[in-house]
């Protein structure tokens, strides 16, 4: 098959799921009010890797098919290089609003695909068999995937993974005849309405004993016993022109429950095997997917900056302490920029010939985003003020009676006349203070981890020798002769 058209994607997405969203149990996510904007939007983005096929297409390696260049296993700097400018594209389409769209999961599989002797490590030869089947599955059926890796917070105090006996994890609870029963909840599938499959893999390290907790799988939405429980939308149903982000951008999060589900022994990458679980995230996963995900973080950064400049002209504010404030955004898109060229200029081979970023500039910037993203929210509301509050809809400004007075009373300075100044705020307030714009946050915040964690791994990983090289030399002297 190859790369999906949008159309495609959109019959896909009418197979039967349990989806629950507010009061309801949505019939077909396609047409729901707070769903059709996202989903509509999703296929979008695979109608723009046809229309920019240079950039986001390739050969499958094995049958020649069209395929997204995400889903490329990078074996050099230049197969890096290629799969940027493709990122960039996908990340530009929703300026990086959306931090899940299918190729988050495609570099995913890619680079769990291309560590095949990692996944096949410890008697697990089977499983990474399978999961290298399904890589090729995923990409020449060009499927939206999932996810689900952490495992919910009941009692903070009992730690962060499941110890033996925790019936609210997922766990396995029963092989069959064709595959293994799971059973138990995890956290949080964002793309869940807009999926095809969902993806089970590795995240905290698991203790001892914990054997039954430790799977990987892929499976269809459709499959018996899976659940899924949508937060509230924070999408709005409407013109784009009123809320050009929230009427399309809203990626949705789920918690999933496996309610006593059947897993084909096909699909199955980690059955109970705790020392592969254990090990197949540690060296090359997160070099991997954060080109990624810093490729979008950056994208949304200079739209900030963008949405910033458009709001200071059309107030005629250029000037500090605005200028000051849209120089920060700035400093943190250039930093993010730099970081990423930084770590895809000292990339190297991970083992079995895998190419992935260099790990301390990603592992800086996984950290320090947390902060900068929501301080640039912050920064344009500083920015945008009271002018946030005040940007008529389309319908208003159209409105015999109200029109002129607008025009007249909500101009912008220079030639910035009512509807562009109203448009340029309400794309403002839909980034920076509408309900996506909390979720985005939050997003932001937690979706590679919390910022303590973060700086646990930048502490963790750092390399202390010219440190101590630099101390030591103020610690030794004096103490001779
Ligand atoms: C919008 C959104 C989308 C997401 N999408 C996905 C997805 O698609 N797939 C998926 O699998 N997951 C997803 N996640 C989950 C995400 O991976 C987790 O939120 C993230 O790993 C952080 O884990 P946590 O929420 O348990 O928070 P924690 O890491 O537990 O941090 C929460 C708070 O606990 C405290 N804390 C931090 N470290 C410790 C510690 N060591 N001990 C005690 N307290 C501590 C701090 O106050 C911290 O702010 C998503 C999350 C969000 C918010």
């Amino acid at each position: 098959m190859g790369a999906r058209t949008g159309a495609e994607f959109l019959k896909g997405l009418k197979s039967p799921r349990s989806i629950w969203l507010g009061r309801e149990k949505v019939t077909d996510v396609t047409e729901h009010p707070a769903l059709a904007g996202a989903a509509h939007a999703l296929a979008e983005v695979f109608d723009l890797q046809h229309r920019e096929a240079a950039t986001c297409l390739m050969p499958d390696p094995e049958t020649g098919e069209p395929i997204n260049v995400s889903h490329m296993i990078p074996r050099s700097r230049a197969d890096l290089m290629r799969r940027h400018a493709c990122l960039e594209k996908i990340a530009e389409f929703s300026v990086g609003l959306m931090g899940r769209t299918p190729d988050y999961m495609n570099v995913t599989y890619a680079g769990f695909a291309g560590r095949d002797d990692e996944w096949g490590a410890f008697g697990n030869e089977g499983g990474a068999t399978n999961l290298v089947a399904y890589q090729k599955f995923l990409r020449r059926n060009d499927i939206s995937l999932t996810h689900t890796i952490v495992q919910p917070t009941v009692d903070k105090a009992l730690g962060d993974v499941p110890a033996a006996g925790n019936d609210v994890a997922l766990h396995k609870v029963a092989d069959t005849e064709h595959g293994i029963v799971v059973r138990g909840a995890r956290i949080l599938a964002t793309l869940a309405p807009f999926a095809d499959e969902i993806a089970v893999y590795p995240a905290a390290q698991l203790p001892p004993g914990a054997d039954a907790y430790a799977l990987s799988f892929c499976i269809p939405m459709s499959t018996p016993g899976l659940k899924f429980i949508c937060r509230d939308s924070v999408s709005v149903a409407g013109n784009r022109h009123d809320h050009p982000l929230s009427s399309r951008f809203d990626e949705q999060d789920a918690f999933v429950i496996f309610d006593n589900v059947e897993v084909p022994r096909n699909r199955v990458f980690i059955d109970c095997n705790i020392n592969v679980y254990n090990n197949v995230m540690r060296t090359g996963w997160y070099p991997n997917i954060t080109q990624q995900t810093m490729i979008r973080a950056q994208t949304k950064l200079e739209f900030a900056w963008g949405v910033a400049l458009r709001m200071a002209e059309a107030i005629n504010s250029l000037q500090p302490p605005s200028l000051q404030q849209m120089g920060e955004i700035r400093t943190y898109a250039d930093l993010t920029r730099a970081a990423i060229a930084a770590a895809e200029h000292e990339a190297h081979d991970y083992g079995n010939g895998c190419w992935f970023l260099d790990k301390p500039p990603i592992t800086a910037l996984k950290a320090i985003l947390p902060v900068w993203m929501p301080r640039v929210g912050e920064i344009i509301r500083l920015l945008g003020s009271h002018n946030l509050l005040a940007a008529p809809t389309k319908a208003q400004m159209d409105d015999k009676e109200l029109g002129p007075l607008i025009e007249r009373y909500l101009r912008g300075a220079g030639d910035t006349n009512a509807a562009k100044r109203a448009r340029i705020f309400r794309l403002a307030w839909d980034f920076a203070g509408s309900a996506l714009a909390s979720r985005n946050e939050q997003y932001e915040r937690f979706y590679l981890g919390s910022i303590q964690r973060n700086y646990q791994w930048v502490q963790t990983l750092a390399d202390r020798k010219r440190a101590d090289r630099l101390v030591d030399r103020f610690l030794s002297e004096g103490t001779g002769p």
